[in-house]
């Protein structure tokens, strides 16, 4: 095949990026925007060894589940990946990951991966409850908000993302006209230049409230009184803040938060606890999905109320308080320090007691607690980030010989890799049930759970 060359070919498959998969006598093609079932005709474009990428030139069949993307921009955002496969067909595609992850990888064979139904949404649209906007200008010199382009800082013009709040729309009106008004300008980052950067709304879904913080390349906001005046005319308006960034950078937040109005933070609930949300604290941001992630995994843990659980990578202590309505105590480890002191923050919200935060990396923090004051536990929770669990964590943990472990994952293949080595270390895969944080996006979580053999046969 050479460069140009036209091929004919059946989408089999899906990259982890959303990337079609289709193959010509062995050889393997990623072409996007085609989806699992379409035959189509496309280009060949860059090619290596075993694998090449090539473009879309037409579908010929277009696969059944195949369907109508509802935003318009979708091509251009890359946002959502899967916005053209039903949604039935996004969470079967999510299955498969996991159940081909979890035997690939993790070393099960195929039909004894006790795979659980994959928690999906009734609605999947709307479900995000954080939002950040860029700002800029467009050629005629209007500002703009929307969204980068895929790969690249040019903005599209999009105010109303289909997973975001309604209210998104509305805020950014707001801001726009303020700025027109008041003559501010929108940053520009290849001048640096300019003072507005990004909007972050974030919105408590159960409560309700609204929070906003602009992010501007200098240390004031003229006429602030009046843009808080202003946002506060709508429903739910809790908190208006703004944040420093006067750096030559593509991290949104500075580290600076000014408070223009409200007490600096939005309150907002999942299920039973509550959490206090300040603009650079770490929060899900489908509450809908979290909500049924943190069941499975408290209803996983299997606690009758005396337990000692340790909830390993615990971000602002989410998870931990979830299980210590239940547990008899719960032990939370956490690398950033700023999240340890929102995660005891919000075991006072909720005047729990028996929950105590430690500040360090897990494969640290329990090895030393584990050798040195021999601390023990019934059950250990995990939730680490996409690079997965240290191999030092991984290895206390079977020396621990907890009952029970509950391994949340934002990413199956490492999921699949430390399920290899615990299966080879005395535990065994119980239950595994996936659920769709991020519906559109290739991304799935998994909760599995897994017992150690020694413990099964003490107890039965
Ligand atoms: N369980 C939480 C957060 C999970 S995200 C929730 O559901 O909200 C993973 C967390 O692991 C992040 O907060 C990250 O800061 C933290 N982290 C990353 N590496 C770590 C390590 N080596 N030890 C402890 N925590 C770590």
């Amino acid at each position: 095949m050479k460069k140009n060359e036209v091929f004919t070919t059946v989408i089999q498959d899906m990259s982890e990026d959303g990337a079609g998969i289709g193959r010509t006598d062995g050889y393997t093609w990623f072409i996007k925007d085609t989806v699992i079932g379409d035959v189509v005709e496309a280009s060949a474009m860059k090619m290596k060894k075993h694998y090449g990428f090539a473009r879309l030139v037409r579908i010929l069949t277009p696969s059944p589940h195949r369907v109508e993307a509802k935003c318009p921009v979708a091509r251009q955002c890359g946002g959502c990946q899967l916005q053209a496969m039903s949604y039935e067909e996004q969470l079967a595609f999510k299955e498969r990951k996991i159940r081909s992850h979890l035997s690939r990888l993790g070393g099960i064979p195929e039909e004894e991966i006790p795979m659980e139904p994959v928690m999906g949404m009734e609605d999947p649209w709307r479900y995000r409850n954080k939002a950040q906007f860029p700002f800029g200008r467009n050629k005629a010199g209007e500002i703009i908000t929307g969204f980068y382009a895929g790969r690249t800082h040019a903005i599209i013009e999009h105010e109303d993302c289909f997973l975001g709040v309604e209210e998104n729309k509305e805020i950014l009106e707001i801001i726009k006209k303020f700025m027109n008004e008041y003559k501010i300008d929108p940053y520009d980052e290849t001048a640096h230049r300019g003072l507005v950067r990004h909007a972050l709304i974030r919105k408590g879904f159960v409560t309700g409230e609204l929070m906003v913080c602009l992010v501007i390349n200098g240390d004031r906001l003229p006429h602030s009184q009046e843009l808080v005046n202003r946002l506060r005319e709508m429903p739910g308006m809790t908190s208006v803040s703004i944040s420093i960034n006067k750096e030559k950078t593509n991290v949104i937040m500075g580290k600076e938060v000014v408070n223009l109005y409200g007490p600096g933070y939005i309150t907002d609930w999942i299920g039973e606890v509550k959490y206090r949300i300040s603009p650079l604290s770490f929060y899900q941001v489908n509450p809908v999905q979290t909500r049924k992630l943190y069941e499975t995994a408290l209803e996983f843990a299997g606690l009758e109320g005396g337990e000692t659980v340790w909830d390993l990578y615990c971000g602002i202590g989410t998870i931990s308080l979830f299980l210590a309505q239940k547990a008899g105590k719960v032990y939370g480890v956490e690398i950033v320090p700023q999240a340890i002191e929102d995660a005891r923050e919000n075991a006072r919200l909720n005047g729990m007691e028996n929950v105590e935060f430690f500040v360090g990396k897990a494969e640290e923090v329990l090895p030393e607690q584990y050798e040195k004051n021999h601390v023990r536990a019934d059950v250990i929770v995990v939730d680490p980030p996409r690079k997965g669990c240290d191999a030092k964590c991984l290895e206390t943990i079977v020396k621990m010989q907890p009952k029970r472990l509950v391994y949340v994952s934002c990413d199956s293949a490492t999921l699949g890799r430390d399920v290899k080595y615990l299966r080879e270390n005395g535990f065994e895969v119980e239950r595994v049930r996936g659920c769709d944080m991020f519906p559109g996006g290739t991304h799935v979580e998994t909760v599995v759970l897994m017992s150690h053999k020694s413990q099964a046969a003490q107890t039965a």
